[in-house]
Parts: C-alpha cells; structure tokens; sequence
C-alpha cells in the first residue's frame, strides 16, 4: 500500500490566512523552525496507479498538481479512482467542488455525511450537472467495503468506517440532534498483503471500537489538531476547548500521547494539525515529546509503503 501524504494541516492550514498567532507568524516571516502545510488530503493507492483520496481539500488542486502519480494520463482521465469522506467539515469536502470539470466522481461516505453535502446546500448543484456525475457509494460502521476501480473491478484495498466521536460541521450545528454516523475513522486493509492502515484524522475520543482499530494497524494517522485542551483559549483566539470541537489534544494526561502509549504500530503519525499546535516547531519541547513516544508530525509530501 502506497500512502502519500498531500495535506497534513487543520482547517485553515498553515499559516492560516486570517492567523498572527507565534506559529503564524513565525512561519510567515521565516522565523521559527517550521514548514508551511496545506489542509488534509491523504492518497492512497495499493498497485501505485489507481489513487483513492482520503478526504478533499480546499487545496485540492495544487495538491494534486503536486505528485505526478495523479497527473491525467489522457486529454481527459484521472487517475483518481474515488475519494472517501471522513465527516463533512468543509476542510474535508469543499474540494470536490474544485473538481468539476465534468469528470465523473465516486464518493465514499456514510448516509449522514452524504446528505449534508447533497441535499442541504446549493453549491452542490455544481457536481449535479450531467446524469451520474458523482457516484455515492455508502459507508456503514462495521461493515467492510471494498474500493473499487471502473466497471467494479477490485482495487485491492478494502476499508472499514469505525464511529469516531465527532460533531456536526460547523455549518449544520443547531439543524438536527445528535446524528450517528457523523464523523468516522477508516480501517483500511490491502488484501493481498495484509497490510492495515487506521486512519483518524478527527477523533474526540479513544472508544473502544476506535482503540481495535488503532491496535490492529501497522501504521496508524491520528487526529492531532491541538496539543492542549485550551490552546486556543490561551492564545485568545477563541472561547472553544479542544474537546468542544471533538478533538482529543495530544498532550496531558488524558491525552492522545497518553491514550496510545502502547500501540504495536511501526508508523504513528499526527494529522490535521493545527497552525496554533507547537508541535509545528521543529524545536519545541511539545514535537520533542511526540518523537521521543515513537510519533511523527505529518508534513505535507510524506510518503509511506506498507
Ligand atoms: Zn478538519
Ligand atoms: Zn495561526
């Protein structure tokens, strides 16, 4: 399994275009030990050719652009097979309206995150153009779904939606109760081979079914938004805990750091990181803390085989 990282960052990304906070700033002005990241996407291919894309980035253009693997190999192709929704945060999804070029979409998601792109919102009559435009294929929790490439042949890779505790995206709060189904994290295993990838780049908390999924994997992404619960709060850029938000913060006691002390994963890696994190700072005690626990900070452009 080929993974390539094309976004590491939180909404926003890094620096964020309305942020002066140190890590920002610094960034901006070269003045700390850190490099400037693009929102999440992450591609995913298991014979290197047909991609699957985790995840659409406001980015999502330069970020395609940036690794040849998903260049066209016709006047009109893509390598692209599919891309899988996580959760329908506009960092997550805004992308596939970049997209439209009248090239057919397949779009792996659960009921719930389908229908709050599809049928609550009018940009999306932009991927609604021609008949068939995009192919909504649906997640359930616990049930396995095979990626598929044209005409359904197999691609080899296989996944999983696991619950993952999260919230409604911003732009949905107050429309509808609690809903199920909202925000997941991906098992994601290679038939051939074996080889399993958990992926959690939102994660509030460390449940039972999301501690299987981390356990089982050889290489883990985890969601690493914030370090500290109130790192917003602290940098007075807004009233909201990490946890308000549904992100687990890396560090403290109750942490991420802490919570998967003991994976048996080669590769545990910290997405979807966000610009106010001093994991970002290659010199700062918090990224010495993560490395020292056997974690990576992704960066956009990391590459990992499996
Ligand atoms: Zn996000
Ligand atoms: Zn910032």
């Amino acid at each position: 399994m080929h993974v390539r990282v094309l976004g590491s960052a939180a909404g926003g990304g890094f620096p964020q275009w309305n942020c002066g906070c140190p890590n920002c700033r610094g960034v901006r002005a070269g003045a700390i030990r850190a490099t400037p990241r693009t929102q999440e996407c992450v591609a995913l291919s298991a014979d290197g050719e047909h991609w699957f894309l985790l995840n659409a980035s406001p980015e999502i253009r330069a970020q395609i652009e940036s690794f040849a693997p998903l260049h066209p190999r016709a006047p009109r192709h893509s390598p692209i097979a599919a891309i899988v929704l996580t959760n329908g945060d506009l960092d997550h999804c805004l992308g596939l309206l970049s997209l439209r070029e009248s090239q057919p979409l397949v779009v792996y998601a659960t009921e719930t995150v389908r229908r709050g792109i599809a049928e609550r919102n009018v940009f999306y009559r932009t991927l609604q153009r021609f008949e068939g435009q995009v192919t909504w294929r649906r997640l359930e929790c616990g049930r396995e779904t095979e990626l598929l490439l044209d005409g359904g042949r197999s691609s080899g890779l296989s996944l999983a939606a696991v619950p993952a505790p999260g919230k409604p995206p911003v732009h949905l709060e107050g429309l509808e109760g609690k809903v199920a189904e909202e925000n997941v994290g991906l098992s994601i295993r290679e038939g051939a081979s074996g080889h399993a990838l958990a992926y959690f780049s939102s994660c509030g908390k460390v449940t039972a079914d999301v501690r299987r999924a981390v356990e089982q994997a050889e290489c883990v992404f985890f969601d690493g938004t914030f370090w500290s619960a109130t790192e917003l709060i602290d940098l007075e850029l807004g009233q909201k805990r990490a946890e308000d938000m549904a992100h687990l913060p890396i560090g403290g006691a109750g942490g991420s750091l802490a919570a998967l002390a003991d994976l048996r994963a080669s590769r545990r890696v910290f997405i979807h990181v966000n610009n106010t994190n001093p994991i970002l700072r290659e010199d700062s005690v918090e990224g010495e803390a993560v490395r020292a626990a056997g974690w990576q900070v992704a960066a956009d452009g990391m590459e990992i085989v499996l």
